[in-house]
């Protein structure tokens, strides 16, 4: 078992993490303090090791960071890596999600996918990195009160009947990028000796 702190000031994504891990591989907790760390990677990648790295300077001990987004092909510019600050600061995720629907008014491709990079960041030598995502598209209306983020506005592929993630939350725990990259991280500490 690998005994990991969480760099992340978000508590909706750590309360995601804590019901994803299985503590016998995993085991999460939060970090001692949260520091601010500046995320200007120009990949997701770039930002979760930015982040984990931040962390494991200040405590010396090991660290489980991610960064995700919301990732639009008909607004590829404004979203992804930039996504927890789309349409500039002092918004709320209301909205942000509301803004993105404005602006994909009249626009037919409408395709989408979450992104979530996780990093694992043992040591300064020991740095492991998990890619989860889940693909759907942007829909016209805002629906549905679970969640976090874009969740009212992204339809995921493979659900029937248009629903929104913020109307699936048992769906989303299984079948979320973060869900897909944890298990990727879990199987892969689980089968390491
Ligand atoms: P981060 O904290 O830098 O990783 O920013 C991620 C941003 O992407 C969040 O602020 C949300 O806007 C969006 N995001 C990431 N994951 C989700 C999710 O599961 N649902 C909805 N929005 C998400």
């Amino acid at each position: 078992m690998i005994e990991l702190i969480l760099a992340t000031a978000n508590a909706h994504k750590a309360e995601e993490f804590a019901a994803l891990f299985d503590p016998k591989i995993l085991s999460i907790k939060a970090a001692p303090k949260k520091l601010e760390v500046i995320e200007d990677g120009s990949s997701y990648f770039e930002n979760a090791k930015l982040k984990a790295q931040g962390y494991y300077n200040e405590f010396k001990i090991p660290v489980l960071a991610d960064d995700s987004g919301l990732n639009v092909e008909a607004l590829s510019d404004e979203l992804g890596i930039h996504s927890a600050r789309f349409g500039g600061e002092g918004l709320t995720d209301f909205d942000r999600a509301n803004l993105l629907l404005k602006k994909m008014e009249g626009k037919t491709n409408r395709q989408a996918y979450f992104t979530c990079v996780l990093c694992v960041y043992l040591n300064d030598k020991e740095i492991f990195y998990f890619e989860g995502r889940m693909a759907g598209s942007i829909g016209y209306t805002y629906r549905g009160s679970s969640g976090f983020g874009y969740d009212p506005v992204f339809i995921p592929n493979d659900v029937e009947g248009e629903l929104t993630v913020s109307e699936l939350p048992e769906w989303k725990n299984k079948n979320s990028h973060r869900a897909l990259a944890t298990n990727l991280a879990q199987k892969f500490f689980s089968q390491r000796n």
